[in-house]
């Protein structure tokens, strides 16, 4: 049986745990590794490796270390039908779904290349007679990383670049579901000439999360997973004086308006809703029919959903793969009874697929539910899973107030031909990332990626500016030399007069 164990110093390192995950393939539900799951111990060493590594790394200069990144960038393009292969193995979305989100992953990569440009700060001259300014920003020290399984390359991509780039060296917390995309990662780094300690893996449950947020030598963690984590983190980890990046879980809605493009409209929700089988922040969960057109969108959409090609992610004709675990498949296939219960009507049921050869694997087929109420659970609750609820509105300002009334706030997109609509849309609604006639906004690596209200915890979103933000602290230097003009001591506020 394959075992993954940690990454520290540049080495694989075994700890002082004996606990062990499992790792099953999804789309044959067989288990193929074992994953470390490491101790209070191990994180310490980790972030005792890491602080080390920072004496130099941080005082490296942005370019040389650009020029790591740089050549990392070209080692992940050159393995990326490896790393792509990890992902469909322990994940199951489909190969070039896998490939993409690699992809994006890899856009950050690319922006981190051009760290020195984003770390020049800012200089006035003679902001007092002879006297001058600059600001700078600094890296922080060891930050760490703990992420969700739906993304096991883009998401740790969003934060060990950056906060690499920026001068910091990191501890990552891969889902214990699927680590090994991550550690073929951090090897890559090392082949590209990362120093050792700069990036370590310690993987683990709880126990590594708690021993994050407890490590007073980590000034900052980035999260990102479910609300209720991500609340846990946002809280105990700012508790003990660090900042804080947690972002949560989400509902997303997609508003179909009665003038919109319809097949453009079905299109756009039907990747957005199954696409990666319903296991993104970002999946449209929700299609909010406004007015008259409820019945067209559902009679037409449905025909998709009942032809969807589900399948292992490896077979080139899937269109849609199984869910990341058992455990996962029955609480989505829970979803669905309850919505049945609360009486939605199911107008596409998934849950009875059967694919020959793949009888273990955890697959459901796409789920429909029409007439969902707004004080139903399968509206209220993120599913995670292959099941889009349409929600019928009579016009645009309850769809909007639906909206700004969910407690989640990640992503939404608006469907019509109306400038107008759009625009108030985009400039009322109380989401993060806004689509027009765009099903999956989510930013790209040279905007900033993060939700509102309970979908992200603290103050800066991920990658992008804000990223260089979360990474650095700001330090400014206000100097006079002696040949300046010369002052008695002055015991006022000194302003410029
Ligand atoms: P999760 O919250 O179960 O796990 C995320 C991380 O937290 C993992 O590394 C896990 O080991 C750790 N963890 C789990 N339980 C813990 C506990 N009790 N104490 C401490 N740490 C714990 O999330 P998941 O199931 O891996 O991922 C799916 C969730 O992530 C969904 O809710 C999805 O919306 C969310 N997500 C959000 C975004 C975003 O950008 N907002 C992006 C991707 C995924």
């Amino acid at each position: 049986m394959n075992l993954i164990e940690h990454y520290i110093d540049g080495k694989s390192f075994s700890g002082s745990s004996d606990k062990k995950g499992k790792i099953f393939n999804p789309a044959t539900g067989k288990q193929e590794s074992e994953v470390r799951l490491g101790s209070r111990a191990d994180l310490d060493l980790a972030v005792e490796k890491a602080k080390k590594a920072f004496e130099s790394w941080s005082n490296t200069p942005p370019l040389q270390r650009a020029r790591i990144i740089f050549k990392f960038k070209e080692l992940v393009e050159k393995n990326s039908d490896e790393l792509t292969k990890l992902i469909v193995n322990e994940h199951g979305k489909v190969y070039e779904d896998a490939k993409g989100s690699l992809t994006r992953g890899l856009e950050v990569v690319e922006f981190a290349c051009g760290i020195p440009q984003m770390l020049k700060g800012e200089f006035t001259e003679n902001v007092g007679t002879n006297i001058d300014s600059w600001s700078t920003r600094q890296p922080l020290g060891v930050c760490a990383g703990i992420t969700p399984f739906n993304f096991p390359a883009m998401v740790p991509m969003w934060m060990f670049p950056m906060a690499i780039a920026c001068g910091n060296t990191f501890v990552l917390k891969p889902s214990e579901k699927d680590p090994s995309c991550a550690m073929k990662l951090a090897n890559l780094f090392k082949e590209a000439g990362l120093p050792d300690g700069v990036f370590n893996i310690v993987n683990g449950d709880k126990e590594v999360v708690d021993a994050i947020i407890e490590n007073k030598d980590i000034p900052a963690v980035s999260f990102v997973g479910s609300t209720p984590i991500a609340k846990y983190i946002y809280e105990n980890a700012a508790k003990n004086e660090k900042r804080v990046q947690a972002l949560g879980g989400a509902k997303n809605h997609c508003v179909v308006m009665p003038d919109c493009d319809l097949d453009q409209a079905i299109n756009g929700l039907m990747g957005a809703a199954y696409g990666s089988a319903g296991e993104r922040c970002m999946a449209q969960s929700v299609a909010v029919a406004v007015g008259n057109i409820g019945d067209d969108l559902v009679n037409q959409i449905s025909k998709k959903v009942e032809t969807l090609k589900v399948g292992p992610g490896m077979d080139k004709a899937s269109e849609m793969g199984p869910l990341v675990t058992k455990e996962h498949l029955e609480k989505v296939k829970g979803y669905v009874d309850l919505g049945v219960k609360e009486g939605a009507k199911l107008v596409v049921d998934g849950r009875n697929i059967k694919l020959q050869g793949y009888e273990n694997g955890y697959y459901i087929g796409g789920c429909l539910f029409d007439h969902v109420k707004k004080d139903m659970r399968i509206y209220k609750e993120e599913i995670f899973g292959p099941v889009l609820s349409v929600v019928r509105v009579k016009n645009f300002n309850e769809a909007l107030q639906l909206i700004n009334d969910h407690e989640f706030g990640n992503g939404t997109s608006i469907y019509t031909r109306d400038g107008d609509v759009g625009r108030t849309f985009a400039n009322k609604i109380k989401v993060g990332m806004v689509g027009i006639n765009i099903p999956i906004p989510v930013p790209v690596a040279y905007h900033s990626f993060g939700g509102w209200k309970r979908s992200l915890f603290g103050d800066q979103h991920m990658h992008g500016p804000e990223g260089v933000r979360f990474y650095t602290k700001l330090k400014t230097i206000t100097s006079r030399w002696p040949s300046g003009v010369r002052s008695n001591p002055e015991f006022v506020m000194p302003v410029m007069k």
